[in-house]
């Protein structure tokens, strides 16, 4: 009885919330990383969805609202919710899988890759050597097929996926800056969106990265957190003539349920919105 009443209590919360959004015209960013051939296969809870978990997943959400390219949610909106979907870290399930159904749905997505990753010269990645995991990294020509295509930005996730919590400037200068530069030259175009390794609050030092990015030529930053970004990306930091927008995201939950999809990546049960004091989510 206590939990119909508290179902029926969130579902009518989530109701205002979607018609708070609508009529405030978020931008919600959603950030994937891999998939896995069973639920609940891969070792590190939350990285993998099923194939057919993701394509419901997208499904569910067109319903709701309309999915850009990260250049178009960087600009301005005038109507409705819109959706900026990514993938972080670079794996090769991202061409050889999410692409397909991408093309399908007609979804433009931004693929954040860890440089050292995609080159060959890191195995693993830091979570993935952790659990003894090892799945693909996307070879070079994938990546360049990806750089091509119409639907996909490519963005930039450091070149070692190490915690940026500190600032070291030869450390920063390498995650930074020189991976920025390899991707440049690997794709022959600029790469202008970086995401945060993790992403959390807590793995950047978000004032000291802000100037070093916009310095280095990004015009926007993703985190993990939050999710939800204003009717146009107005948490934008300025130097000089350039400036930087972040762009707040949420991982998306492995779920098949719709209340729980829609709550989670909407806002309403993400817990980091839920319990961190308001100054982190600006
Ligand atoms: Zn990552």
């Amino acid at each position: 009885m206590k939990q119909t009443m508290k179902q029926r209590l969130y579902r009518s919360a989530l109701k205002g919330l979607i018609r708070s959004a609508r009529r405030k015209h978020f931008t919600f960013g959603l950030c994937y990383h891999r998939f896995e051939e069973a639920l609940g296969q891969d070792p590190i809870p939350g990285m993998a969805h099923p194939v057919e978990m993701f394509r419901w997943q997208l499904e569910t959400l067109q319903e709701f609202g309309r999915f850009v390219s990260i250049g178009e949610a960087l600009q301005p909106q005038h109507k409705g919710i819109r959706f900026m979907l990514s993938f972080d870290d670079g794996y090769a399930d991202n061409y050889t899988i999410a692409l397909p159904i991408l093309e399908e749905l007609e979804i433009p997505a931004c693929f954040y890759l860890t440089t050292d990753f995609v080159r060959g010269k890191l195995k693993q990645l830091p979570h993935d050597l952790a659990v003894g995991c090892t799945p693909k990294a996307l070879s070079p020509a994938q990546v360049k097929k990806l750089a091509s295509h119409p639907l996909a930005t490519i963005g930039c996730h450091s070149a070692t996926h190490k915690r940026l919590d500190d600032f070291w400037r030869k450390v920063w200068d390498e995650e930074l800056v020189a991976s920025d530069k390899w991707l440049e030259e690997a794709i022959g175009e600029e790469v202008l969106d970086f995401a945060v390794p993790y992403g959390g609050p807590e793995d950047l030092v978000w004032h000291s990265a802000r100037r070093y990015l916009v310095e280095t030529g990004y015009r926007s930053v993703a985190s993990n957190f939050g999710g939800k970004n204003g009717t146009r990306i107005d948490d934008v930091y300025q130097l000089g003539g350039k400036s930087i927008s972040h762009i707040h995201r949420v991982p998306m939950p492995v779920t098949m349920d719709r209340t729980t999809l829609l709550g989670w990546t909407l806002g309403l049960a993400n817990p980091l919105e839920r319990f961190l004091p308001k100054r982190y989510l600006d």
